[in-house]
């Protein structure tokens, strides 16, 4: 057990919140890996949920996971857009405090990075830096054949298959399909900001995950605070765990910091 597990182990968790709250507070590079946990509590589809993953086996005869894959998208790709404009792009999101309680701590100067699963670009409407988008997003559409690019609202409201209004060739949607690769430089970037984190914050996900997983790895402190509603047997392997939603637990970790000082013109160099 390190330092932050001996102190942590023994409190409750309100004690748990404060000492995640100082940890933060007393911080200047404070990393987070949002987990698709953030989402769900925006109201996004989850087809981890088996009542969920029912429903959708019952309307398209394939389990979520096959659809979104990007075998299943070249072969299918019809039934593949059926799926992704009802069940992904037309799905209402309603931000929870999660959003603003990020870019406040973002103006405390402390956030360095957020490693992200979402996908539906929420984190575009806050004013959040060095987002990291794992899976990519739903906004960055572009033409498989020409490049030209297409708005989401473009691919959604198209009737059938969306399709190029230049040369007619399919639309590529802006999200990494199952079974492709990260990003090579985004995923550099990631790793580089995780491994300079003095305070890891892993939100609303588990350490089994593989890209928690592998983002852990390259981590090199021992302040990995980890926030989910859902216990894991993995969760042990965190320094502090708080069980709790991540949209009621984020507001109370900000509530005290200050907007950093603006960096003072006409220095040394003027
Ligand atoms: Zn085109």
């Amino acid at each position: 057990m390190n330092e932050t597990q001996s102190k942590s182990a023994m409190m409750d968790l309100e004690e748990r919140i404060r000492y995640a709250t100082e940890l933060i507070e007393n911080s200047d590079n404070v990393v987070i890996m949002a987990g698709i946990g953030v989402m769900m509590e925006c109201g996004a589809l989850n087809y981890d949920r088996d009542t969920e993953a029912y429903r959708i086996e019952e309307m398209y005869h394939q389990c979520p996971e096959e659809i979104m894959s990007a075998s299943f998208y070249n072969v299918r790709m019809e039934r593949f857009y059926e799926f992704y404009k009802k069940e992904i792009l037309s799905t209402k999101l309603t931000p929870t405090a999660t959003f603003p309680a990020l870019e406040k701590l973002q103006k405390s100067g402390k956030l360095k990075a957020v490693l992200t699963y979402n996908i539906y670009g929420v984190n575009q409407e806050y004013a959040i830096e060095n987002v990291y988008e794992l899976d990519g997003n739903i906004h960055d559409n572009h033409c498989s054949k020409c490049q030209k690019k297409f708005s989401m609202e473009y691919l959604r409201d198209s009737k059938g298959m969306p399709v190029c209004d230049v040369c007619g060739a399919p639309i590529r949607p802006g999200i990494r399909l199952h079974g492709e690769r990260m990003r090579n430089d985004i995923l550099t970037d990631a790793v580089n900001a995780v491994s300079k984190a003095d305070v890891l914050l892993v939100l609303g996900t588990n350490l089994f995950d593989n890209m928690v997983k592998f983002a852990v790895n390259h981590y090199q402190n021992n302040k990995l605070i980890l926030v989910t509603k859902h216990e894991h047997f993995t969760d042990k392997a965190a320094d502090l765990v708080i069980h709790e939603h991540v949209c009621d637990v984020m507001p109370r970790l900000v509530a005290n910091l200050k907007e950093a000082e603006p960096p003072k013109r006409g220095g040394r160099d003027a």
